[in-house]
C-alpha cells in the first residue's frame, strides 16, 4: 500500500469510527396526534392532524440533527390513520425513553369563549382534577370510538364516561416524576421560545399515556378553535418555534436526566415549581414519600388496567397500582418498617398466596 493509499484508508477508518463507537442511546418517540380518517379538533382553514404532524416533524428533524446518539421514532411522519394501541405499540416495541404526543387544543362549538382561548398545556397520565382536564382527556380518547373494538382492545374503557376515569387515580404512573420533569420544561418553552400563554402542567386520564411504558407526555400545543392561535400553528414560523420549543425542553432533559439518572453527577435536577407542585400531590397522597422507605404489599399483576372494585382484587380496598415493563402492579397497605408490612403480608396471604412485600422510595421502587 503506498502512503497516500494508506492515509486514505485511514481517513475512511476515521470517518465510519463515531458512528461504530456511538450507539444511539436513547430513543425519542414522536406522537403525531390523530391522521388519515381522523382529523382531530378544526380550525377555519386547517385540522388539527396537520398541525400535529408538522410540528412532529420539524422536532424529530431538529432532534436528529442536534443529538447523534438520539434515535427518532416517529409513531407516523405521513397522513395515516393510526389507532391509539398501535400508537403505543411503536412506542412499548422500540422500548422508548420518552413518549412525546403531540395534539392541538379546542373547545366544543357551543363554548362562548371559543374563539378567545388560548395557551398551551402539557399534560401527564394522573386523575384530572379540573372538569376542563377531564374534557380534553375525553376528547382526545373519543378517537377509539373509531375502532372497531374498542371495548374488547381498551377493556370496556367508555372515554364519554367520567367513571372510566376513576381508574387512573388507582394507577400511578411509574415515571410519574421523569414525565413532570419533562412537561414543566415543555411548558417554560413554550413561554419562552414561542411567546404561548402558559396553561401549565397538568394531569388527566389519556390512554395512550396510560398504556406507554416509558416517561410519557400529552402536548396540547394551543387552540385551533381561536383564529389567531390557529393561523401562528399553521404558519411555517409557528410550527418551526413550536418545534424548537420541544427541541429546547428535551435538550435540557436529555442532560439532566443523563446525570439524575444513571447517577454519575451531583449536577441538581431542574425541578420546576409545576412539577414540584405535582410531587408535593403525590406525596400528600401517600404517592411518594420524601426520601423515607415505603413497604407495600404487591398482590396482583396484571396485563389489564383494573378499576376499584374490581373482582380480582377479592374485596380488597384501597389498593394501589404502578406501572412497570407494560404491567399493572396492584398493591396493598402501607408501612413504614418492614416488621409493619409482614404483619399486612400475613393477612393478605390467605387471599393472595403469592403476595410479598416490596418497598418505595420516592415513588420508585427499590430492592
Ligand atoms: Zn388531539
Amino acid at each position: 500500500m503506498t502512503i497516500n493509499k494508506r492515509k486514505i484508508a485511514l481517513l475512511i477508518v476515521l470517518m465510519l469510527l463515531p458512528g461504530v463507537i456511538l450507539a444511539k442511546h436513547f430513543t425519542l418517540v414522536v406522537d403525531a396526534g390523530h391522521g388519515g380518517r381522523d382529523k382531530g379538533a378544526l380550525g377555519r382553514h386547517s385540522y388539527e392532524k396537520d398541525i400535529n404532524l408538522a410540528v412532529a416533524l420539524e422536532f424529530g428533524k431538529m432532534v436528529e440533527r442536534g443529538f447523534d446518539d438520539v434515535e427518532v421514532v416517529y409513531t407516523r411522519d405521513k397522513d395515516v390513520y393510526l389507532t391509539l394501541q398501535e400508537r403505543v405499540n411503536v412506542a412499548n416495541s422500540k422500548n422508548g425513553n420518552l413518549f412525546v404526543s403531540i395534539h392541538t387544543n379546542s373547545l366544543p362549538l357551543n363554548a362562548k369563549n371559543r374563539t378567545q382561548i388560548k395557551g398551551s398545556a402539557t399534560y401527564t397520565l394522573g386523575l384530572h382534577k379540573t372538569e376542563e382536564n377531564l374534557e380534553v382527556a375525553k376528547r382526545e380518547n373519543s378517537v377509539i370510538s373509531l375502532e372497531k373494538d374498542y371495548t374488547t382492545t381498551y377493556q370496556g374503557f367508555n372515554p364519554n364516561s367520567t367513571e372510566s376515569y376513576i381508574m387512573f387515580e388507582l394507577c400511578q404512573n411509574m415515571h410519574v416524576e421523569q414525565s413532570v420533569d419533562f412537561a414543566s420544561l415543555v411548558q417554560k418553552e413554550f413561554v419562552r421560545t414561542a411567546q404561548r400563554t402558559d396553561k401549565g402542567v397538568r394531569q388527566a386520564g389519556f390512554l395512550v399515556l396510560a398504556r406507554t411504558s416509558m416517561p410519557s407526555v400529552l402536548v396540547e400545543l394551543d387552540f385551533i378553535c381561536n383564529p389567531e392561535e390557529e393561523n401562528f400553528l399553521a404558519s411555517k414560523s409557528g410550527c418551526k418555534k413550536m418545534a424548537k420549543s420541544l427541541y429546547n425542553a428535551f435538550e435540557v432533559y436529555l442532560g439532566a436526566n443523563d446525570a439524575k439518572y444513571s447517577g454519575n453527577s451531583d449536577k441538581e435536577p431542574p425541578l420546576k415549581s409545576a412539577e414540584e407542585k405535582v410531587i408535593e400531590e403525590n406525596k400528600e397522597k401517600g404517592m411518594l414519600a420524601d426520601g423515607e422507605i415505603i413497604y407495600k404489599i404487591q398482590f396482583l399483576t396484571s396485563k389489564k388496567l383494573l378499576v376499584a372494585g374490581s373482582a380480582e382484587f377479592m374485596g380488597l380496598e384501597n389498593v394501589s397500582c404502578y406501572k412497570d415493563k407494560g404491567l399493572y402492579k396492584y398493591t396493598y397497605g402501607e408501612a413504614k418498617s418492614e416488621k409493619e408490612a409482614l404483619k399486612i403480608l400475613q393477612s393478605i396471604r390467605k387471599k393472595f398466596k403469592q403476595a410479598f412485600i416490596v418497598s418505595f422510595k420516592n415513588g420508585k421502587r427499590i430492592k
